[in-house]
């Protein structure tokens, strides 16, 4: 599933040829996958606006149409936004396709459909259920360590639960979660409100280096996340636990750990992480 690093990536590689492009028209082949508002309504709404601005907001890809409006995409499991020049094949489950004034086509493709387009207004988005409330962005240079550290103190759940939680910290998932608890030497199944300052410190650095680590190199594709030219990242190669359970851990050698916690497959070291 794309996380943070992955959904980074796309917007920032659509950035310079979306802005200052207008939508001539959206093509729903799979209507169903716009959540908000009616399908019909909203591919008749997109037409004809410009894109101001192309941002990222904790797994959310948003596209400033005009003043207030924004067309929002969030990738599921297995979704992929792509631009591509119109000749371009249209591989099956593709489920949308806004054609450009230039002629591109920014198309969405998703097999598994748990991804979703929505349309509005932030406030209305939120109104409207169609959008949670997020929580702060972990690499954002005004979230410290003593925040992450207020938000915890806050929570009886399982430290990875809260990570996962986008309400409490916006972008993380699961590879990132079990990445930054291994940087950290915490144990994800750690109650969190029983964690120390100081070990939330070290877990805000942390989720830092794993997240901009995973930007720098173009995020994980440990499924099917490619990025806005259909290409692979290269972070899967680097990671230090994700997928890696029963294999030994790169600092003391012993084979790594798998549990479940919040529902989610989570892979420690049982030695290096307390
Ligand atoms: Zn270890």
């Amino acid at each position: 599933m794309p996380e943070l690093p992955e959904v980074e990536t796309i917007a920032s590689d659509l950035r310079p040829h979306l802005v200052g492009r207008t939508i001539v028209s959206c093509e729903l082949r799979f209507p169903t996958i716009v959540r908000h508002p009616e399908p019909e309504v909203f591919a008749d709404l997109i037409a004809g606006h410009r894109i101001e601005s192309v941002k990222r907001r904790g797994k959310y890809i948003l596209l400033a149409l005009g003043e207030e409006r924004l067309l929002v995409v969030h990738l599921g499991m297995t979704g992929q936004l792509r631009l591509v020049s119109p000749e371009t094949p249209i591989p099956d489950h593709t489920h949308a396709i806004f054609t450009l004034d230039d002629g591109r086509h920014l198309r969405y493709r998703d097999p598994r459909r748990f991804g979703r387009l929505l349309l509005g207004t932030e406030a209305g988005l939120r109104e409207a259920r169609a959008m949670p409330k997020l929580g702060p962005e972990p690499i954002d240079p005004d979230f410290t360590g003593d925040a992450l550290y207020q938000a915890l103190r806050r929570r009886r759940a399982p430290l990875k639960a809260v990570l996962l939680d986008q309400k409490a910290l916006a972008g993380v998932g699961n590879i990132y979660a079990d990445e930054s608890l291994h940087r950290a030497r915490l144990r994800p199944d750690r109650i969190a409100e029983g964690v120390s300052r100081k070990s939330a410190r070290r877990l805000h650095e942390s989720l830092r280096e794993s997240l901009e680590t995973a930007i720098r190199n173009r995020g994980s594709s440990v499924d099917t996340y490619r990025d806005a030219w259909g290409e692979v990242g290269g972070q899967q190669e680097v990671l230090l636990v994700y997928g890696r359970a029963g294999q030994p851990c790169f600092t003391c050698g012993r084979p790594l750990s798998a549990v479940r916690i919040a529902g989610r497959t989570t892979v420690f070291c049982r030695r290096c992480q307390h």
